[in-house]
């Protein structure tokens, strides 16, 4: 594989036809045994995978073992390829634990009260590792991976009142629940000895044969080709594109059916990024407190440009909010009938009826996980396509986006329990949002940059100076930190506090453009720094970018706000840019 800063893989999972599951299910059966074996037989040397690294990870493993069950040396290739990555992450993480352990501390750790259970103190992590990372002498190890690794050595106190004092205790051994088989790369896809996959691109399908053993445990090759349409995005991705390697994976639904699905691997070409010379204009993202995201174009001499984008899901917020309340009242019902049959004796009849009954609230609720996941999932491609594209007809080649926030800070106020509701399920889908645009951004040649929000909501963007916000425009009695209306008491500008806030990141963002330009230095300013221009608006070449869409293109103002319906439904709009462009914003 090339290195990752000109390529990056895409992964698209493709459920194998019925008439190949059973036997796929089976092979990987097999595997998992034999790579469960073999892991168990390594994870004592776990620290060998630390220092040796370099070549395929099956010829590591191979070093140490022969296949504990040989069905072939190219499946114990593939077989081996799966434990060694295994191996490789874990004993990555491992040197990540042993760079946090001296740091960790009973301070990570917030105690339980009576209103809420024992938590961690995520600020307190934040800072002792920002230092831990100063002081290393290279940024080997990334701050999420040490994070994840605290936060995980936060979980092992809660269970046992103590901090791990091994990383083997820390973790169990990683034993694979579900099959997974990486063709190993080297086996080529043509003339390969554990799999075949030819393409037929014309055609729309791959052909795929593959060794399996059968009910008897006989190995032997499948007779003819399974063959497997392509997803269009697939097709259009092998165009460009390079086939790698696939793998071959098991997948579970919480009613107990399982089938295997093959994940292709398209390697593309990342597009470059623009010289910070070329750069002009910046699109400001920050989180709204009302709406799920506003956003707002500054170019480089703090003109805005064109009119703020607010992205509202109200109606959307409020489906989720209910599918979970379902989910809560199933969760309820099945207690209830888990406790009846609990008072059962072991033998009692009733207990078939009972277990029937649980079986039927389990699968519903795992539906409405999947619908609800499947929205959130929606939403979140819908918004970060629409950021992009945002972008791009404004010829912003900089994304300015607010890092994302922690709960804590948005929760408070008025209404605490509606909005928090909503947080729940914000907070997923920023998360979502913010992974979908970085790596939508790197698809197509944008600049993402994150900023710190701190302040950005209570700064006039037209003046720089400090303001506060008021629950509405005509009432200025007493200032809400929440409050939805921003006025400053300076130059008496007054807006919608998520506007202002997107302005504000915008401004970062110009901050941040100048300096990469003046001297080619990375350096984020906060904003109350000198050097963050406070941005002037004119009007000038405010078009209407997006029109407006749905069933309900009615318009309604309130204040200085104007609302345009219908956002879910204009996955349509996307097709103003060329089609090339479009594809790839579709991910
Ligand atoms: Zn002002």
């Amino acid at each position: 594989m090339r290195t990752s800063r000109t390529h990056q893989p895409l992964t698209y999972d493709v459920r194998l036809p019925d008439e190949a599951q059973a036997d796929a299910l089976r092979l990987l059966d097999a595997s998992r045994e034999v790579v469960n074996t073999a892991l168990t037989l390594l994870w004592p040397h776990l620290d060998d995978f630390q220092a040796d690294r370099v070549g395929p990870a099956w010829k590591q493993v191979g070093k140490y073992m022969g296949s504990p069950q040989y069905h072939g040396d190219r499946q114990w290739r593939c077989e081996s390829e799966v434990v060694g990555r295994i191996l490789r992450a874990q004993a990555e993480r491992k040197q990540a634990f042993e760079l946090v352990t001296p740091i960790l501390t009973d301070g990570f750790i917030r105690p339980q009260t009576e209103q809420r259970p024992a938590g961690k103190k995520r600020a307190a992590i934040k800072e002792a590792l920002s230092t831990l990372q100063r002081n290393l002498e290279e940024e080997e190890t990334s701050f999420v991976a040490l994070q994840n690794v605290v936060e995980q050595c936060c979980n092992f106190f809660f269970a046992h009142d103590r901090f791990p004092s091994t990383y083997e205790e820390l973790q169990p051994l990683p034993l694979l629940k579900i099959g997974l088989l990486t063709y190993a790369g080297d086996d080529g896809r043509e003339k390969g000895q554990a799999y075949r996959l030819a393409l037929d691109l014309d055609g729309g399908v791959a052909r795929f044969r593959f060794r399996y053993p059968d009910e008897a445990g006989v190995w032997h090759w499948r007779k003819g080709d399974t063959i497997i349409p392509l997803p269009d995005a697939v097709r259009e991705r092998l165009k460009e594109g390079e086939l790698m390697a696939p793998t071959l994976r098991e997948e579970h639904r919480a009613d107990g059916e399982r089938f295997a699905v093959l994940d292709f691997i398209v390697e593309v070409e990342k597009a470059d990024l623009p010289a910070w010379e070329s750069v002009e204009r910046v699109l400001g993202v920050d989180w709204g407190v009302h709406t799920l995201l506003t956003a707002t174009v500054v170019d480089e001499h703090h003109k805005q440009v064109g009119r703020p984008i607010f992205l509202n899901t109200g109606g959307f917020d409020g489906r989720q909010a209910r599918t979970r309340r379902q989910i809560d009242e199933l969760k309820k019902k099945a207690a209830k009938f888990e406790r009846g049959r609990d008072t059962l004796p072991p033998d009692h009849s009733k207990r078939l009826w009972f277990n029937q009954k649980l079986a039927l609230f389990r699968r519903e609720i795992d539906r409405c996980w999947r619908k609800y996941e499947q929205r959130n999932r929606a939403m979140a491609h819908l918004a970060s396509n629409v950021l992009v594209l945002l972008a791009r007809v404004h010829g912003c080649s900089l994304l300015s986006m607010e890092s994302l926030k922690t709960l804590k800070s948005t929760g408070r106020g008025k209404g605490v329990r509606g909005r928090w509701r909503n947080y729940r399920n914000n907070s997923t889908i920023r998360g979502e949002i913010w992974r979908l645009l970085r790596y939508k951004c790197h698809l197509i040649g944008l600049r993402f940059h994150t900023e710190q929000p701190r302040g950005t909501s209570h700064t006039c963007p037209r003046c720089g100076h400090p303001a506060k916000t008021y629950r509405e425009p005509s009432d200025r009695q007493e200032a809400v930190k929440w409050g939805r209306w921003m006025y400053c008491d300076d130059c008496h500008y007054h807006g919608d506090r998520d506007y202002c806030a997107s302005v504000n990141i915008a401004r970062l963002g110009v901050a941040y453009l100048i300096q990469m330009k003046q001297t080619g230095k990375a350096r984020s300013c906060s904003i109350s720094d000198p050097r963050v221009k406070p941005v002037s608006y004119t009007g000038a070449g405010a078009v209407l970018l997006l029109p407006p869409t749905g069933n309900h293109p009615a318009r309604t103002i309130r204040g200085k706000i104007c609302y345009y319906p219908g956002w879910l439904g204009s996955a349509f709009l996307q097709s103003s840019q060329k089609k090339s462009v479009f594809l790839r914003l579709c991910g």
